[in-house]
């Protein structure tokens, strides 16, 4: 059963902070003219507008992207991504948020291509007529892990994989772990960026044991917190997780997260970046 719809989410500080890191390790992969692939894994639609009434209802995006956007301090290592956003809006107004298939799009050269899938009945249909006719997007409405396992090793041997599901239930943690070590078996050389959000403090770090136990060198850990950890539910705080990440990426992100915390959390935010595995 497939319940979680980003439309609520579209936006939030999240968001931000996994689309800030995607941006990078696209303009590093861009530093070769050598193609590369972008594979999404769980793409959602693509495009969202912050004024629909799922936006609306829980006003995220107001504790995310609405707190940078019109400051006049953004750091230079993420004008790619605000770029990606104003691709979307004609005028200074916030409307338009794009999603990581949109963020990458506006990022990728006449050589490099997309593997999108998505699996939900109503949002596929929307992804889809995002990227109709385009010749390096392709799309499926196939489970992520399944086409994930078909795909590797890309031809290119280059380029990153976007792993963001919805962790509505309790065994995506583990599943993801499973899906890195098939993965890794096949492409080792890849770029591996693994969203999480932090709900349960002892879930995430369970997930990083599993990743650790594979013996799989070369790991970042990147996070934002709005919130102290608590044993209440809700989202304090998320991440990335990025195998073989660019050179640059950690360095970039001493750079960013500080700027961010306080433009996002300034009173009871916290930051980390953290090698979990250095190489
Ligand atoms: N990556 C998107 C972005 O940053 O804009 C957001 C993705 S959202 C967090 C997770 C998406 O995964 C949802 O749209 C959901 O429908 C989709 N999904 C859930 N289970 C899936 C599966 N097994 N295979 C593919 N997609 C799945």
């Amino acid at each position: 059963m497939l319940s979680y719809r980003h439309s609520f989410h579209a936006g939030n500080h999240a968001d931000v902070v996994k689309h800030i890191v995607q941006s990078l390790i696209l303009d590093a992969l861009k530093q070769k003219d050598k193609p590369f692939v972008y594979h999404d894994t769980h793409s959602g639609v693509g495009r969202y507008d912050l004024q629909d009434e799922r936006s609306e209802k829980t006003g995220e995006f107001k504790q995310g992207i609405a707190r940078i956007w019109s400051r006049d301090d953004i750091p230079t290592e993420i004008a790619t991504y605000i770029d990606a956003i104003k691709a979307l809006n004609n005028s200074d107004e916030l409307r338009y948020y794009p999603g990581s298939p949109k963020v990458a799009r506006a990022q990728i050269r006449d050589q490099d291509r997309m593997v999108l899938t998505e699996l939900h009945p109503s949002d596929f249909p929307l992804l889809l007529q995002e990227f109709r006719g385009d010749r390096q997007v392709k799309m499926y409405q196939e489970d992520a892990f399944a086409r994930l396992k078909a795909s590797l090793p890309p031809k290119e041997r280059r380029g990153v994989v976007l792993i963001d599901p919805p962790y509505e239930l309790k065994h995506e943690y583990q599943d993801v772990v499973k899906a890195i070590k098939q993965s890794y078996q096949r492409w080792a050389t890849g770029t591996y960026a693994i969203w999480y959000p932090v709900v349960y403090r002892e879930t995430i770090d369970n997930m990083l044991q599993g990743l650790k136990d594979l013996n799989i060198r070369n790991i970042l850990q990147i996070e934002l917190g709005v919130e102290p950890d608590t044993e209440e539910r809700g989202m304090t705080a998320s991440g990335m997780i990025v195998i073989n990440p660019p050179w640059k990426l950690a360095s970039q992100m001493e750079q960013i997260l500080p700027w961010l915390q306080h433009a996002i959390a300034p009173n009871h935010g916290h930051y980390k970046i953290e090698w979990i595995v250095p190489e």
